[in-house]
């Protein structure tokens, strides 16, 4: 069957759902199954051993939970699951996902200090260890690796040491460098972390899982349950007495995510984080090329996605640079800056340097189309 369907390859140059595979589409079509049956549980079994592995935890000590649910999901469950009673969590805030993490913090009327710093620059470990030593009520830090919204890297490293210095959980979103930049949970002080499915494993949406300390989510069966469908403990308590997710999984999503895995494995974390890095530069090229500027400086930038200004040229419009193409089967995707416009590029995905310069020729044509002066111009 797989021989005779032919799929337009699209070049997403948005930050996830990224590029995938043919093999990994394909793998979505199998026989109906129902979930509940065992072939389907030894499958997931494997799967969550799978996603520990990816980011080096020792596997007697750490595990993956699987949800049903884009990436939020993850933010929303380490958020609401794993904060005791009367503590407060910490949220290193210098992005779009931060704030969203604070959002989410607001609407369960969790205690939370929302520590501010600018979204174009690394935030201050001195400004962060003051705020752990003046508030020893802080349970929790949670931070992004890769703020997507605007390219820039955060120093989880030396983050998560301070954290645990003050014997706190470090909680990381790491669902836009998951599978990408390399991660490791002990060298990097990490407690909980969490990725889906669309991103750096290349396969389709709808599975989302947080990887975690076993023992911190054991314990966490006595804090407050805020959340039903959302508990952390509660999804991992079904996994492990049934095998199984407590309620309907993404079926075709987890065959898909199943040979993604095995793409990934058979790739190997480091040609597949220099192939990332590679499409990463060629996309660095062609903005040069044109003339376009970064937003964020180089050197903080996490390897995965670009936030290009927009520039000062009275005919620039994203919109119909978008379409164009788009319709030539490239897409970028809106910046995500709170005071500036950007537009990003992103080097997810199955794709390489030569797909990126195929992208700048259109790009190219598409500035000449819209009448922008190449190389694109900025004021001041
Ligand atoms: C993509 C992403 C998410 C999840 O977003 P969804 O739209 O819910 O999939 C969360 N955090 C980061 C850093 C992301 O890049």
């Amino acid at each position: 069957m797989q021989e005779h369907v032919k799929v337009k390859r699209n070049i997403l140059l948005n930050p996830g759902p990224a590029t995938t595979t043919d093999t990994v589409k394909m793998a979505q079509v199998v026989p109906d199954i129902c979930p509940r049956e065992k072939a389907f549980a030894d499958m997931m079994k494997v799967m969550r051993e799978d996603f520990v592995r990816i980011v080096h935890g020792d596997p007697g000590r750490y595990t993956s939970v699987l949800f049903c649910g884009s990436g939020t999901i993850n933010m929303d469950v380490c958020l609401n699951s794993l904060l005791p009673e009367g503590r407060k969590v910490l949220v290193i805030n210098n992005g779009a996902y931060s704030s969203r993490a604070v959002q989410i913090c607001a609407y369960y009327g969790l205690p939370f200090i929302d520590l501010q710093f600018p979204e174009d620059e690394q935030p201050d470990i001195e400004e962060i260890e003051r705020t752990l030593r003046e508030h020893p009520e802080i349970a929790l830090v949670y931070t992004t690796h890769n703020e997507t919204g605007t390219g820039l890297l955060n120093p989880i490293r030396e983050i998560g040491a301070l954290v645990h210095r003050y014997g706190a959980v470090f909680a990381v979103d790491t669902t836009s460098t998951y599978a990408m930049r390399p991660i490791d949970m002990e060298a990097d002080h990490i407690d909980f972390c969490m990725a889906s499915a669309q991103k750096g494993l290349m396969a389709m949406t709808g599975l989302s899982f947080v990887i975690g300390d076993r023992a911190l989510i054991e314990k966490s069966a006595q804090y407050p349950r805020r959340s039903y469908y959302c508990n952390l403990y509660l999804q991992y308590h079904f996994f492990e007495t049934t095998g199984e997710m407590h309620f309907t999984p993404p079926v075709q999503t987890i065959y898909a995510a199943r040979q993604a895995l095995d793409e990934y494995f058979a790739e190997g974390e480091e040609a597949k984080w220099q192939r990332h890095l590679r499409v990463f530069e060629a996309i660095h090229a062609g903005l040069a090329r044109l003339g376009f500027q970064d937003m964020i400086r180089r050197e903080l930038q996490a390897g995965l996605v670009v936030a290009v200004k927009y520039p000062d040229d009275e005919n620039w419009d994203f919109e119909r640079v978008h379409d164009y193409c788009y319709e030539r089967g490239f897409t970028i995707y809106p910046g995500k800056a709170a005071v500036q416009n950007t537009f990003r590029l992103c080097a997810l995905g199955a794709i390489t340097e030569r797909d990126i310069e195929d992208f700048f020729v259109v790009l190219e044509e598409a500035l000449r189309t819209c009448g922008v002066q190449i190389p694109v111009r900025y004021e001041g």
